[in-house]
């Protein structure tokens, strides 16, 4: 096809863009996008993939719809590339909402503002043509998309995950660039397009494509080990909390007690052990059915977590047999916990499917002796428990550690 005449296109815009660098653009954004298009078909769930991935396409197509501007006439090329490029930051947006399980906004604020500037793109080539300001309208919508990325990224928090500092540094740093961009032109062609220093120019429109090449390997590095994070996360997961309660397996439940047990050890501060076990629960079992018992497992879980403090951390040490430690918890602190939770239990039956199940459990308590190990505080916090079930069961027994007397607990 022959080149459209360039009419009354302005000729600084032979130096916009040097096609090599396009293509290479445009290549890179096509295998970026072929990328996490496989990583997002063998991972359908990680959320934000697929937006993102959506956004390297229409990267993709954008570096296309510059390679053929010369083919066709300039309303189309134009429409294809301000729409192509907002696009892209919109669902690079998109995708850092989705990624943190965050709503969307509505999409008709989106489209309405991608049709507005196609419109006044068209308006300023066809009608009114003044490339300075298509230029400038392209580059404000998607500068607004990538640093809401940026905020919206920040805003989930670095602190436990610093791999998205790349991702919301990028996708600030690129979005700040398109919203000035236009201002460095109008440094460097002040007057009129023919007065303009040719070289000048060139060499800033060189520029332009090199960083926009940049922010998409590194956005496309940022979007890849979020996604291993994200995978990170899930398995780190399923490794340390139980599926039935979701809370801390025992393994994982131990890991933290040891690090519990050296803090307290390090700050000679108190460390509460609390074992408690459900009482006759293979009655229930019996009684009502396994997925019943189940159902009341899930119940003493809610009930215990009402009654505990953001620092506190609860186990399932297997069965129906569960534990807790309260760091920096006073020892009348964690009896009174005890207490409420033994009595909150007593007084809430579980409504499961089978209607109403009255529970009570055996709560043993125990407090951290300096120097143990934790499998000799919960064996001592197991112990408790046992006499607390060999007293009737439905009450909270204590042990101190040794050489502090039966019954006296250190504080
Ligand atoms: P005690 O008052 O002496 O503690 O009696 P108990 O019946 O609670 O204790 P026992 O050890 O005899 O029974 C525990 C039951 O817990 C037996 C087991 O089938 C049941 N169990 C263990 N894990 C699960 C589970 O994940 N779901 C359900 N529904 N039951 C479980
Ligand atoms: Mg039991
Ligand atoms: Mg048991």
């Amino acid at each position: 096809m022959a080149p459209v005449p360039s009419g009354n296109r302005p000729p600084v815009l032979a130096f916009v863009h040097s096609p090599t660098l396009v293509t290479l653009a445009g290549l890179l954004a096509a295998l970026v996008t072929s990328v996490l298009y496989a990583v997002w078909y063998f991972n359908k769930n990680i959320p934000g993939l697929r937006l993102w991935m959506l956004s390297f396409l229409s990267a993709s197509v954008f570096c296309a719809s510059l390679l053929v501007r010369d083919y066709v006439p300039e309303w189309v090329s134009v429409m294809l590339t301000q729409s192509t490029i907002a696009a892209a930051a919109y669902l690079c947006f998109l995708g850092s909402r989705a990624y943190l399980g965050r709503e969307h906004p509505p999409h008709a604020v989106a489209v309405a503002v991608i049709v507005a500037v196609m419109a006044l793109a068209v308006y300023f080539t066809v009608v009114h043509p003044h490339m300075g300001i298509r230029f400038a309208l392209a580059g404000f919508v998607a500068g607004v998309y990538f640093l809401l990325t940026a905020h919206t990224l920040a805003r989930g928090g670095f602190h436990n995950v610093p791999v998205r500092y790349l991702f919301a540094m990028v996708s600030g740093l690129h979005g700040i660039f398109l919203l000035v961009r236009p201002l460095l032109f109008r440094l460097v062609a002040p007057g009129t397009v023919e007065d303009a220093d040719a070289g000048m120019v060139a060499l800033l429109s060189q520029f332009v494509v090199l960083e926009a090449t940049l922010s998409l390997v590194l956005m496309a590095f940022g979007a890849l080990m979020l996604t291993n994070e994200h995978i990170t996360r899930e398995l780190r997961h399923l490794a340390e909390v139980d599926p039935l309660t979701n809370v801390f397996n025992r393994r994982a439940f131990l890991t933290l007690l040891e690090k519990a047990i050296s803090n307290a050890q390090r700050t000679q501060s108190g460390l509460p052990v609390l074992v408690i076990d459900l009482d006759h629960f293979k009655k229930i079992n019996d009684t009502w059915g396994h997925q019943s018992g189940d159902e009341v497992l899930r119940h003493f879980v809610a009930l215990a977590n009402g009654c505990l403090r953001k620092e506190d951390v609860m186990g399932r040490l297997g069965g129906e047999e569960f534990a807790i430690f309260l760091p920096n918890a006073s020892t009348e602190g964690s009896q009174a916990v005890a207490e409420r939770l033994r009595a909150l239990v007593a007084h809430h039956p579980a409504m499961t499917g089978c209607g109403p199940i009255a529970l009570t459990v055996s709560i043993g308590v125990t407090q951290y002796g300096g120097g143990e190990t934790s499998d000799l505080v919960l064996q001592r916090a197991d112990e408790a428990m046992y006499r607390a079930k060999e007293q009737g069961r439905n009450r909270v027994e204590t042990l101190s550690p040794p050489g502090t007397g039966v019954g006296v607990l250190l504080v």
